[in-house]
């Protein structure tokens, strides 16, 4: 036996033993009992000490100093039966790897290690009013005062900032250098006197975002990841990790949306309660609202531009997911590139076809918003479908990954 397939066996059987029934799909095929916050909280602890959270960090930040396969048989091991890594966030995802990169020692073992354990939720403070795909014209304020910076000014769109802890943020240190020069990558708890969160109601009912207001908010210098004024790289790699984790590439991301289910054995599931069509759910949709020659579950859709369609979807999904491995496998390091960016505009506009095609599919039951004439899973397929709009806009909008391409993967010329 080789020893990743020792590996394998000594991970099964310790999830075996260790991972609580209603964390996992039942092994009698029954129906999951739901966890409690607590029961969570407990599991999350138990993969942090096997190092099965953020496997391929070192032991000494909370992780499990695994290599890249160790970790790719722990993923699948959780996923074949059906359980989840609560710890998986825009900390271990985007902060954690930009941490592992530029922050000293000491801002590794403070920050890394809750992150390991799910204690400490991180949002993301970049965008501002007038400041989105331009980032770098930010104008938020921070000013060093002995061993604090003062912060002033406003971000937007900041995903969960209501439900969250701590903000990585990028702020303007000094304002008389060139843009891309005077910006500063800063941490700082949110309880800090002086931010104000703002949640903004969105079109799908939903309060995703928010506005977050700083009025003298003093941070830490300490917590200050790099040098001052050197943010703008920081920022640039951690957009990178963004975008593999909004396409799912690496493996273990919230694939597909911020702040959405998380991936793994129980993501199918999740998907079809929160109404996000696959290119099954849909096929089982068309037979359901649109009837087959013959009637029946499997028989054949009448409409053969929908079947054509139907089957172009799953092919673009099969060749999409094919892709994503052989990057996968052929990077050379764990880390992501400019490339994460045809991953990411990809992604975003296949889940938005498939969002479409999935309101054709039902007509009439896709326009409920509230009511007993409409099942919870068509609510949600309306409300997927309207959230599917802000999958090409979150992390840099398609037009803007189409110019990272255009630089960075293809090195087109640039004008002007
Ligand atoms: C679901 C979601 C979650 C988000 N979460 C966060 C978060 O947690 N934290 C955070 O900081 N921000 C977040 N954002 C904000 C997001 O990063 C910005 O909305 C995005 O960068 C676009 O910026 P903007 O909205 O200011 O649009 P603008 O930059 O004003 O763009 C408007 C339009 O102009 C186009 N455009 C602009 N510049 C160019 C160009 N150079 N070439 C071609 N076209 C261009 C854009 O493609 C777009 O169509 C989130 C957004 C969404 C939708």
């Amino acid at each position: 036996m080789s020893a990743l397939d020792s590996f394998r066996e000594e991970v099964r059987s310790w999830l075996d033993q260790n991972c609580p029934d209603n964390m996992r799909t039942p092994k009698d095929g029954g129906m999951r009992k739901p966890a409690t916050p607590q029961e969570v909280t407990a599991w999350c602890g138990k993969l942090q000490e096997q190092g099965y959270t953020c496997p391929t960090w070192p032991k000494e930040y909370g992780g499990g100093s695994f290599d890249k396969e160790q970790a790719a048989i722990i993923q699948a091991e959780m996923a074949r039966i059906g359980t989840m890594n609560p710890a998986v966030s825009f900390g271990t995802m985007m902060l954690g790897p930009v941490l592992l990169e530029f922050a000293s020692h000491e801002q590794k073992v403070e920050h890394l290690v809750p992150i390991t354990r799910g204690e400490i939720r991180w949002c993301q403070g970049y965008s501002e009013p007038g400041s989105g795909s331009d980032l770098a014209s930010l104008q938020t304020r921070a000013v060093r005062d002995g061993d604090h910076y003062v912060i002033n000014g406003q971000k937007i769109w900041t995903t969960m900032a209501h439900l969250s802890d701590w903000m990585f943020c990028l702020v303007r240190t000094d304002a008389e250098a060139a843009k891309h020069q005077g910006i500063s990558f800063i941490l700082f708890d949110l309880k800090s006197p002086g931010v104000t969160v703002k949640p903004i109601k969105l079109i799908s009912g939903q309060s995703q975002f928010c506005e977050v207001f700083f009025e003298d908010v003093r941070a830490l210098a300490k917590n200050l990841v790099g040098k001052e004024n050197e943010g703008w790289t920081i920022a640039k790699r951690l957009l990178q990790y963004e975008r593999n984790m909004l396409s799912g590439l690496g493996g273990g991301g919230l694939g597909g949306g911020r702040g959405r289910g998380r991936r793994g054995g129980a993501d199918a599931d999740a998907r079809a309660k929160r109404g996000n069509a696959g290119p099954a759910m849909i096929a089982e949709g068309a037979r359901r609202y649109l009837g087959t020659v013959g009637g029946g579950s499997t028989g054949r859709l009448a409409d053969a531009g929908l079947r054509d369609e139907l089957s172009q979807a799953e092919l673009d999904q099969m060749a999409f997911s094919l892709t994503m491995r052989r990057a996968n496998e052929e990077a050379k390091t764990s880390g992501p590139s400019a490339a994460s960016s045809m991953f990411k505009l990809y992604m975003s506009e296949m889940g938005k076809r498939r969002s479409e095609l999935m309101i054709r599919v039902m007509g009439y039951q896709a326009l409920g918003w509230e009511g007993d004439t409409f099942s919870q899973q068509e609510l949600n397929t309306t409300r997927s479908w309207l959230r599917s709009k802000g999958s090409s806009i979150e992390g840099g909008t398609s037009e803007i990954q189409k110019n990272v391409i255009a630089k960075r993967v293809l090195e087109l010329p640039t004008t002007g």
